[in-house]
């Protein structure tokens, strides 16, 4: 299966350890405190499972050490999140000017540093040593108390289940982060007249970090004209190596090859991770870009269709946070259904990502049915079988509304010889009737970022650590008490505004 390739973004950050405790129980005590928190940290990042390093803060015993340690973390920007555990009982007052501070993502690990309660030498001195069971609760209700949005694992620090826990919450923390530095490039603006693509760019870049800018399609045209021939002869390498050529014109693949390379030059001159581009606005070029956004996906980049510079925003948070995971990420379009088999038939005009693929894509060239421009050469390929997620986010006016589906991707139904594009086909939960009727009641899009690496509990992270709506669709969602709970979203959250 394949994986998204970056992980970059995972290895140069890091968590901090941070542990609670306090004077009330002597030197020795302390001591041991702060031996067990360094033998917790050194054994979580041995565990391999940790996607970025914990690195030990230190043992808290004091507001002014607290208030310090957290003013640090606020200033590194090498650290993405911070974790909390209270070896000993911490009283929470001192924590209140430290956390009313704290601007990183916040875990609260409920462990133990003892797995079994010793029978034989169990005393009051092991009792006050070991007591996160009390010390934990004094520190949960602090931060329900002042509303801070923090996630909750409970588990023994040495089990799998409690690391794969704190794993995926350090990605969506790293995606956090790769959300507050993204930026997007259009090329173009929406679609004329379509509704959901639009959405307020000022919002987007004040919750979600986005800076979404225009960069005119003449400027990609005359990129496109300094590409030289031995970069073009280097990606039409990568192109045969990667893909299967079905072509009899080599100057068609080759053309996209231009456009790839001078997409990846513009968007590398700004810092770009995402892009999204319009077949109505191709002013200069002979061929909407297919292939070349394809390949840009594999390496990465997020991309959104007909100006939607949203699902290439949330296409690029996704790859990034599921980087080394198995399975691929891309910008999905729900095109038609099989009603009677119950499943929903995903493609593109040209713009899906290889990373999907069952088998190796083949590089076609067919004509498109929308637009004015020449046949593009595109990958055309089936996706890969198995869970998925479906994730949207929708600008409900004054606030973004994430909504995510779990889905089931199956082998297309039929060969569809005549289909000229990568298709990927999928049963969504709890059935095509009951779980469109809930994604059109949340006013879902047509486009969607679709996910085999990334699972709804990675994006429910994330939507709490960006302060945004999250409405997930599983096998078990019901419309009717969905339709409440929306309604009551809906008074809250304008509540919430600031
Ligand atoms: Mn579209």
């Amino acid at each position: 299966m394949k994986k998204e390739s970056s992980r970059n973004d995972f290895e140069r950050r890091n968590f901090r350890f941070v542990v609670g405790s306090q004077f009330l129980y002597g030197p020795e005590t302390l001591a041991a405190v702060e031996q067990n928190s360094r033998a917790m940290t050194e054994g979580l990042n041995a565990s391999g499972i940790l996607p970025s390093q914990l690195v030990l803060q230190g043992v808290m015993k004091t507001a002014e050490e607290i208030d310090r340690a957290i003013k640090e973390i606020n200033h590194d920007d090498g650290c993405a999140g911070v974790i909390t555990f209270c070896h000993t009982f911490s009283p929470s007052k001192m924590w209140i000017n430290g956390l009313s501070l704290l601007q990183k993502p916040w875990l609260h690990l409920h462990t133990q540093f003892n797995r079994r309660i010793p029978n034989e030498d169990i005393d009051m001195d092991y009792m006050n040593l070991h007591q996160s069971a009390h010390g934990d609760r004094e520190h949960g209700f602090i931060g329900a108390r002042m509303r801070l949005p923090h996630k909750i694992v409970v588990g023994y620090w040495q089990e799998e289940e409690t690391l794969r826990k704190i794993a995926s919450w350090m990605r969506s923390a790293v995606g956090a982060d790769v959300s507050r530095s993204l930026k997007v490039m259009r090329f173009g603006d929406n679609m004329r007249e379509v509704a959901v693509t639009e959405g307020d760019k000022v919002e987007a870049q004040i919750k979600l970090g986005w800076q979404v800018n225009t960069w005119p399609v003449g400027a990609l045209v005359e990129a496109m004209r300094e590409v030289s021939d031995r970069e073009l002869n280097e990606l039409m390498e990568r192109y045969a190596d990667l893909y299967e050529f079905a072509v009899a014109d080599q100057d068609i693949v080759r053309y996209q090859a231009r456009e790839e390379i001078a997409m990846r030059s513009l968007l590398d001159a700004e810092g770009c991770r995402a892009f999204s581009n319009t077949f109505q606005d191709l002013y200069g070029m002979k061929q909407l870009p297919g292939l070349a956004t394809q390949d840009l996906m594999a390496q990465g980049f997020g991309y959104g269709g007909e100006g939607d510079w949203k699902a290439a925003a949330m296409t690029t948070v996704l790859k990034a946070m599921s980087a080394g995971l198995d399975g691929g990420t891309s910008f999905m379009e729900d095109y038609t259904y099989d009603m009677g088999g119950g499943l929903s038939l995903g493609a593109h005009m040209l713009e899906v990502c290889p990373s999907l693929a069952a088998g190796r894509p083949r590089v076609e060239v067919h004509p498109l049915g929308i637009g004015d421009r020449e046949p593009p050469a595109r990958l055309v390929f089936e996706g890969d079988t198995g869970p998925a997620i479906l994730a949207t986010l929708i600008d409900m006016g004054e606030r973004f509304r994430l909504i995510v589906h779990d889905v089931e991707c199956v082998k297309p139904t039929l060969t569809m010889p005549n289909l000229p594009v990568a298709r990927v086909m999928w049963k969504p939960l709890p059935s095509l009737e009951t779980g469109t009727e809930a994604w059109i009641l949340a006013g879902g899009a047509h486009h969607a970022t679709l996910s085999r690496a990334c699972d709804a509990s990675l994006l429910r992270d994330w939507a709490r650590i960006m302060g945004v709506e999250f409405v997930h669709i599983h096998k078990d969602t019901d419309p009717q008490s969905l339709e409440h709970e929306l309604m009551l979203g809906d008074l809250a959250w304008k509540l919430r505004v600031k």
